[in-house]
């Protein structure tokens, strides 16, 4: 068994000198399937690219980040769409809600969330879930579909215990991130709350490096990391938090197993 690391942006767009070595270095550290998520259109090249290179551990997903909806929404939706059925695809993402920065398309960010959660529906695939500073607003479109078989990680959870349960609830898993080593992370008391059982690991590589590399560019290799922090907060092996969370992985997206 090894780790699988469920959100990692780890193809040359975001690694233009190291794709390689970063991707040699994440297999050497027993980080051996990667879920790539995808942002925009532009995003697509490049995921196939890398995904084509190392079929057996890059996995791409689809979908319109909530930060790059804007005017030209509905083309980009449509370009996007002439992909998800390329079997190579494991799920669709990341799609969400982000209004941290700019609300300015709060409504078409909804409407594009909207849109990609049918996908999901309409070819049975997990979703990747970016949610900041909008979990009310990505709630309301969830409740739409009450009732249909959504499955999916909101990765980089960064709600409270209420939001966890919410989703734990309707069956969705959180991504866990380097955020949980940081000193005085209020992560560390939510996951303990909400059990490993509904834990998957992930380093939204090239951002949020855990300690001792906080600052520095992340990679997929720094998975360890986050389960020995895990391992600690749980108060159990390193090898069992590889164990339960490649299972919850595995349960997320079937089509890399
Ligand atoms: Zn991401």
């Amino acid at each position: 068994m090894s780790y699988i690391d469920t959100h990692s942006h780890l193809y040359p767009e975001y690694y233009p000198l190291n794709f390689d070595e970063a991707v040699i270095r994440a297999i050497n550290a027993d980080v051996t399937k990667i879920i790539l998520p995808c942002v925009s259109s532009e995003t697509v090249s490049d995921l196939f690219l890398a995904s084509e290179k190392y079929p057996n551990h890059l996995f791409p997903l689809i979908g319109l980040h909530p930060t790059d909806v804007k005017e030209n929404y509905l083309s980009e939706l449509a370009l996007l769409e002439k992909y998800i059925s390329n079997p190579t695809v494991v799920g669709i993402g990341e799609i969400g809600i982000d209004l941290y920065h700019d609300k300015t398309f709060v409504d078409l960010q909804i409407k594009a969330f909207e849109t990609q959660i049918q996908w999901a529906l309409d070819l049975q695939l997990p979703m990747s879930i970016h949610v900041r500073d909008g979990f009310s607003e990505a709630f309301q479109v969830i409740k739409q579909f009450n009732h249909q078989p959504l499955s999916g990680v909101f990765h980089c959870f960064s709600g409270g215990i209420q939001e966890a349960k919410w989703l734990i609830e309707r069956g969705f898993y959180l991504g866990i991130t380097g955020v949980v080593t940081f000193k005085k992370s209020k992560l560390q008391e939510l996951v303990k709350e909400v059990g490993l059982d509904h834990l998957v690991l992930e380093t939204d590589a090239p951002f949020l490096a855990p300690d001792p590399y906080r600052g520095k560019q992340n990679e997929s290799s720094y998975i360890p990391l986050i389960a020995k922090k895990l391992a600690e907060i749980f108060e159990i092996s390193t090898d069992e938090v590889m164990k339960i969370t490649t299972q919850n992985a595995e349960k997320v997206f079937p089509k890399i197993v």
